[in-house]
């Protein structure tokens, strides 16, 4: 049956370069009815491949549909609660479904996760034109995002299956999750977030972000279309005023799986201090180079992690840190503003476009970031708006921020990057680790005494030497932070413990 969902006509017609294609093989056999005879079958879903005619032509008929803006008009809207009675009901609906559901066969469950993953894939295309409309998404960025999605379900289906048969622990579900998506990854976040919940035996409710409402009710639908019981699970969108927050500090609630801004999550924990919440916040990243770098490699991977969707991740570069010689000659700074100002930027749904708008017309906070200079600070390249919409920019990069300042410790969440100098690694280091967030840490050095020192004093979750620094890829590189970048979680999303911190241990004398 997935099979045949994922061979349906919204696929990508061929796909991919040769080694891949034999990954998407194995993807598919996954996603039919028998299930892998041991773990570890799980292997990473390949991203389409726009080298090929057949696949450009699939790509083109997704840029011709977002501009005759045929779509979405048969996306249902989410269901709007606008009461709190109708809150009451969606949380006591939940309730209901749980424990027939936690009663199911763990393998059951898997199944409909690989169900999840079947429908996704044969929804890629609808998937990419979603995101794009609604939130400006790139082709180029979009499509690792629902690869992704695919990911978290095949991955937490074996991983529930792998549990399950380990049989050392005894886990119990929380009864009901709600997830609190961001607008960032509107389909890769929600739908890792509801699946492993999902996988446990907890009911999820889900409150799509209020910029990717769409998104989130397509996630939704596909959920549903995939086998997920209504009731289990249960997509709504509640008004950001108190009947929003009865549902977040409901008392039924056991846990809320949320990414977005530290501060929203702290917010939360502040409506009801026994919330579980389990969060993924905020960060401000950085990149060093030094003078043992391949500085071409450093200059491109630096423009790509600040830039790629506008600078909207979590994971996104804000600081490159450059180190003695670097700092020093002009040359680093003149590949930037080369690697910078040839990135592509425009419409999303341009194929070639690596750089969009921003979700809206920037608020204060980025606006200074797109706008003021602090003490000591000029454009290498200043950002410029570049429509009449106020969301359409260029990459903006300036150089001389000093340690301390406002630009080295804030977020903006967007396309600006800052440039810093420091003397020596260790020096390079105390700023990269001088911001209250932990996230993702870049290194560019060839030399191996450097990436060890670096690897033992950084202080992040995610941390990538010689490449960009986003595009964390499930079971490869497990996605989380330290600090403030992260609330709750003792896990990392996409990796082998994530599950586990989402359920109890009901009966474990022989926990070691
Ligand atoms: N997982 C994404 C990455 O590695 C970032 C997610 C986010 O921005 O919340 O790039």
């Amino acid at each position: 049956r997935a099979l045949d969902l994922a061979l349906s006509e919204s696929s990508p017609a061929t796909h991919r370069t040769q080694d891949r294609s034999a990954e998407r093989g194995r993807m598919l056999e996954l996603g039919s009815e028998a299930l892998p005879a041991v773990p570890g079958a799980f292997r990473n879903t390949p991203d389409t491949d726009l080298s090929t005619p057949a696949n450009q032509a699939w790509a083109e008929r997704i840029t011709h549909r977002i501009r005759g803006s045929v779509l979405g008009e048969t996306e249902a809207e989410a269901a709007r609660l606008e009461t709190t009675e109708q809150v009451e009901q969606t949380v006591q609906r939940a309730l209901e479904a749980q424990p027939v559901w936690a009663a199911l066969p763990v393998a059951k469950r898997a199944l409909i996760l690989r169900r999840v993953a079947g429908t996704l894939a044969a929804h890629r295309a609808e998937l990419l034109e979603v995101m794009a409309s609604e939130t400006g998404k790139t082709l180029e960025q979009g499509d690792p995002e629902v690869s992704e999605a695919i990911d978290f379900a095949l991955y937490y289906a074996e991983q529930a299956e792998r549990l399950a048969a380990h049989g050392d622990i005894a886990l119990a579900p929380r009864p009901l999750t709600l997830v609190t998506p961001p607008w960032n990854f509107p389909v890769a976040i929600p739908t890792g977030g509801v699946l492993a919940a999902l996988v446990t035996g907890s009911a999820v409710i889900m409150k799509p972000a209020p910029q990717a409402r769409r998104c989130g009710a397509l996630v939704g639908r596909l959920l549903h279309e995939a086998g997920v019981p209504e009731g289990v699970f249960t997509l709504v969108e509640v008004p950001e005023d108190e009947v929003g927050r009865s549902l977040i500090a409901h008392p039924a609630i056991d846990q809320l799986i949320l990414t977005g801004a530290y501060d929203t999550a702290t917010l939360f924990s502040t409506w009801r201090p026994e919330l579980r919440v389990l969060a993924e916040t905020s960060g401000k990243n950085a990149i060093i180079v030094t003078p043992q770098a391949d500085l071409d490699l450093a200059a491109k991977d630096v423009a790509l992690s600040a830039f790629g969707h506008a600078g909207q991740k979590c994971s996104a570069a804000s600081l490159v840190i450059t180190v003695g010689s670097v700092s020093r000659s002009r040359r680093f700074n003149a590949q930037l503003a080369d690697a910078v100002l040839s990135l592509d930027v425009g419409e999303p749904v341009d194929p070639t476009v690596q750089m969009g708008p921003v979700i809206e017309p920037p608020g204060d906070k980025l606006r200074s970031g797109l706008t003021e200079l602090g003490e000591g600070e000029t454009w290498l390249t200043a950002p410029q708006l570049l429509d009449g919409t106020g969301r359409q920019w260029s990459p903006g990069v300036r150089i001389g921020v000093r340690e301390g300042s406002a630009f080295h410790r804030t977020e903006y969440f967007g396309p600006v990057l800052g440039v810093m100098h420091a003397d020596s690694l260790e020096e390079a280091v105390r700023m990269q680790n001088g911001t209250d967030y932990g996230l993702t840490a870049g290194l560019h050095s060839l030399e191996p005494a450097e990436i060890a020192w670096w690897t033992e004093h950084v202080e992040a979750g995610n941390l990538y030497v010689n490449r960009g620094i986003t595009g964390a890829i499930v079971q490869r590189q497990p996605f989380g932070g330290w600090k403030r970048s992260a609330i709750g979680q003792t896990a990392k999303a996409g990796g082998p413990n994530y599950l586990v911190h989402l359920q109890d241990i009901a009966d474990s004398p022989a926990v070691p």
